[in-house]
This record gives structure tokens, sequence and C-alpha cells, in this order.
């Protein structure tokens, strides 16, 4: 069982490796360009952090990176308190999205939705048939909120943001928060880099902007296994938690049918049974949702 769980990651990665950049599998493509990036910004980080003293914006320091056990590099990688758990939703608003924000009203979980403003749609331009009839893409923005779930920025075109300069960082984040306070009257103050793909510039431009960064603990690699039985596996993790075990966030992607049919069903279960609260990443964190 191990070997086989090994081989697939294994073949799984030369897959996405040997994919062309850009390609929609390979903007879903968080968790393993996560571990890639991870270990380049490792690295960078000592070496630019001296760096900034000249230039344009001398004032580096706009907004402290986060300490504590629950965060790596300056980004969250799991929330701040005991007995909560983030289910979190990334790369939308897709077709399920609408219906799936009130399935989770209805069972009195709230949220969180990592959205792009052009991905899998064009948020400002295009339209969705729901339940409740057609709605256009800025509804379903809206909606979410309605429905007492949280909206936080997943860059405007899914960017990976390592490499990427200043002015590039703040198109995607800008104009994704034009588009998000456009359809909901908010404008995101939590983030998640699409890929997990940063670096020391970009987290530096995100906190000037006002952002805090989140990653994950629970990675269920949906996007690549459409498989339950595969997913459940990222859950494991719970079952070594105490009772002071800082809680849990938990990436899935609200863009396949699989996903929210078959995932986010079986995993609302599962942490029920596990006692947590279901929480929004600004609760999870302790941080503002909105600037
Ligand atoms: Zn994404």
């Amino acid at each position: 069982m191990r070997l086989a769980l090994i081989a697939s990651f294994i073949m799984a990665s030369v897959t996405a490796m040997a994919m062309p950049l850009n390609t929609r599998q390979d903007l879903a493509n968080e968790s393993l360009a996560f571990k890639y990036n991870h270990i380049a910004e490792r690295s960078s980080t000592i070496s630019t952090s001296t760096s900034n003293t000249s230039g344009k914006h001398p004032a580096v320091a706009t907004a402290r990176a986060p300490t504590g056990n629950n965060v790596r590099d300056g980004v969250y990688v799991s929330c701040s308190k005991p007995g909560v758990f983030a289910l979190t939703f990334d790369d939308g608003p897709y077709q399920y999205s609408w219906d799936l924000a009130k399935s989770l009203n209805k069972q009195g979980i709230s949220a969180t939705f990592f959205i792009n403003g052009k991905n899998w749609v064009n948020v400002e331009t295009d339209s969705v048939t729901t339940s409740e009839g057609k709605k256009t893409y800025m509804e379903v923005v809206k909606h979410y909120k309605a429905m007492g779930h949280e909206i936080a920025s997943h860059t405007y075109e899914h960017k990976e943001l390592a490499g990427l300069s200043e002015a590039e960082i703040e198109y995607q984040m800008n104009t994704q928060s034009n588009i998000i306070y456009k359809a909901a009257g908010v404008r995101p103050a939590i983030m998640r880099p699409p890929a997990g793909s940063y670096d020391s510039n970009s987290l530096k431009v995100l906190r000037k902007l006002g952002y805090s960064v989140v990653t994950w603990d629970i990675d269920t690699q949906d996007w690549l296994t459409h498989d339950l039985s595969q997913e459940k596996v990222a859950y494991q993790i719970m079952d070594k938690d105490t009772s002071s075990t800082i809680g849990h966030i938990a990436l899935e992607h609200e863009v396949y049918d699989q996903t929210v049919n078959g995932l986010a069903p079986w995993a609302i279960k599962y942490v029920k049974s596990k006692k947590y609260k279901f929480v929004t990443m600004s609760e999870c964190l302790g941080v503002a949702a909105y600037q």
C-alpha cells in the first residue's frame, strides 16, 4: 500500500513536470508546486532579506510577518487555536459554487472560498445555471458572503507569484480585490498563493497590500486524484490529534464534481465525528477577513 502510494506520487510528479506550463491541470496543481517552491523559498528568504533598503519602497516593513507554531516562513499553515477546522475551496467560482455555498449554509457550516477573477470562468462576464436559475458569476461571489462564507483572494488569473515583479503582483491582487468589491462590497485581507508558490519578494508585496498569506496542512490532492479513497489519506493526520492540537486548514477545489459531491460530504461527516468546529479562515487564524 505504502509503496503504491509512493509510486503514484512519483508518477504524478513526472506527469506534472512533463506538462506544458499554463495548462488548466497545471494551474490546478497546488501541492506539487508547493513542495518545489517551498524549498526555493527557504533559500531565497535568506539571500534577499537584506536587499530591500534601496529602491522605490524604502519603508519595506509595512506589515510584520506573523510568527507562531502555525506559521512557516511567514505563511499560515494551520489555525491558531485547537478545536477548529477551516474548510477551504480554491479556484472558483465555477458551476458548482452557488449550490455548494447554499448546501454548506443549510448544514450550518461556514467555509472560505479562495477565488479567482479569471480562471475556470471570467467572473465579470460569465453566467451559470444554478438550482435557483441563471446567475451571473458576480452574483455567485455575492452569494458566498450571503450564505455566511468568507471570500478570500487567490489572485486574478491564478498566477504563481514566485518570480513575479511587484507591479505584476499588485495587478493580480488589486484587480481581484476590485472584482470582489464590485460583487460583494468587501475587499479580502486573506489570500492563498496559487500552487503555494511564493518567494520573499511576493510575501513582502502581499504584506504591503494588507494580506495575510495562507496555505494548508491537509492537502487532499483532489485536483489530481478525483478519488475519495486517496483523498481520505490526507485527513489521517487528524488521527493523532489531541485536545491541544491546533486546528486544521484543508485544501480542496470547488471546480470538480467529485470534490463537491464526494469529498466535501465525506469530509464534513469526518470532521464532525472528530468534534471540530467549522470556522472561516479569519476565525481560524484570528486575523481580519476584509480590509
Ligand atoms: Zn489554485
